[in-house]
């Protein structure tokens, strides 16, 4: 197998034991993983093909695409669509019996048309809309929608769920907000019931509010990023790892006279005579271009800083007279480590460790280490 010297380490050993511990906070629960964007970056088939063994339940997805992609691999998990879709993917959402979360009755009568010529039936989960403004349909409107889509005689509503805006967060206001969401999904809850509209799976917990102190799990979690090792909240007392790193290689070193510029812009001089290293890795591979001056990398148990612009393909990095590192030696530029991770890159330039991890382009080789 040909690699390239930078490529994503993904650990399926640490993913699976972070699934386990996630499962005790959530015990006798349906468990679904989250894969959409390519698996929060660590490759949505092979994480796809291992999440049974990993004893989850379900996986989710956010695109069509992306459920046809695992399915067609053959994933027999069920596997939800987590946003409405367009009509012009209904036949697919049916062909491979993917279970979409609707939030319109646009797409309702595609299904039916489907499952009347092919005589089978379909179920669907309707989303709630409790104060994320997003996807869903109201809480007043949730009977009547509810008992439209019943009109349709091959359409099961399977399931109900709503999604949290602040799930993450310990600030008393955030708190509040979250219980309101939570008491309005019980109240839509309460509603189909008295309607006498029988569903078997209420989901609204993701990876925040599946670990949170005031954790309301019903009766399935979707959750993706704690899956992946990193907690969105600050305060809790599971013990997580990052499963990915991604690393690469020093493949050229050059000592440098004092005042010389590195990179595109010339926006950093070398204050003394000094040596760079560079390091086959770019924002098009996924490192940002806004650590540009401002990230790290991890050689040999030593950190160094990023000089000058991150190029498309290329960094440049500071290593210094003597550092003793030499061509083909291991770089980290974040994994499972207390100063490099998708969490505290995330801080340095002001998002969240979703957004460092997705960023990872389909260049970048995953390696998969059991
Ligand atoms: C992405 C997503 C999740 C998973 O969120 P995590 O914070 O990664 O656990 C759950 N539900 C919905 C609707 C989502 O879009």
């Amino acid at each position: 197998m040909s690699i390239r010297a930078t490529a994503a380490y993904v650990d399926l050993g640490v993913l699976k034991n972070n699934i386990k511990k996630i499962k005790l906070f959530a015990a006798k629960t349906k468990t679904c993983l989250v894969v959409k964007a390519n698996a929060y970056g660590h490759g949505i088939t092979q994480i796809s093909s291992v999440a049974a063994s990993a004893g989850v339940d379900a996986l989710s997805v956010a695109t069509v695409d992306e459920g046809v992609m695992i399915r067609e691999m053959g994933v027999t998990l069920p596997i939800i669509v987590l946003f409405q879709h367009s009509k012009g993917e209904s036949e697919a959402v049916c062909h491979y019996n993917l279970t979409p979360v609707i939030s319109s009755d646009a797409t309702i009568p595609y299904y039916e048309d489907y499952c009347k010529r092919h005589n089978r039936k379909m179920k669907v989960h309707i989303k709630v809309d409790t104060g994320l403004s997003r996807m869903g349909v109201f809480l007043e409107e949730v009977s009547d929608f509810a008992k439209s889509i019943l009109r349709y005689k091959h359409i099961e509503i399977e399931g109900v769920s709503t999604h949290l805006a602040a799930a993450d967060s310990d600030e008393e206001k955030l708190l509040n907000y979250t219980k309101e969401q939570i008491d309005k999904f019980m109240t839509a809850l309460k509603l189909l019931e008295k309607n006498k509209i029988k569903v078997k799976i209420c989901h609204a917990s993701n990876s925040a509010s599946t670990l949170s102190k005031a954790a309301v799990h019903f009766n399935m979690i979707r959750f993706g990023l704690a899956a992946y090792g990193y907690s969105p909240n600050k305060n809790n007392n599971i013990d997580l790892h990052p499963a990915l790193s991604l690393r690469s290689k020093v493949l050229v070193i050059k000592n440098i006279k004092s005042g010389t510029a590195a990179s595109y812009g010339a926006t950093w001089k070398a204050k003394k005579d000094t040596t760079l290293a560079v390091i086959p890795i770019g924002y098009a591979d996924g490192l940002s271009r806004s650590f540009s001056n401002k990230g790290k990398v991890k050689i040999k148990d030593k950190y160094y800083n990023i000089v000058g612009r991150v190029c498309m393909d290329q960094t440049i990095i500071e290593i210094g007279k003597n550092s003793g590192i030499e061509i083909e030696d291991d770089v980290l530029i974040y994994g499972d480590d207390s100063v490099l991770n998708a969490q505290t890159l995330a801080r340095t330039i002001n998002t969240i460790p979703y957004e460092i991890l997705t960023s990872i382009t389909e260049r970048v080789p995953r390696v998969y280490i059991e």
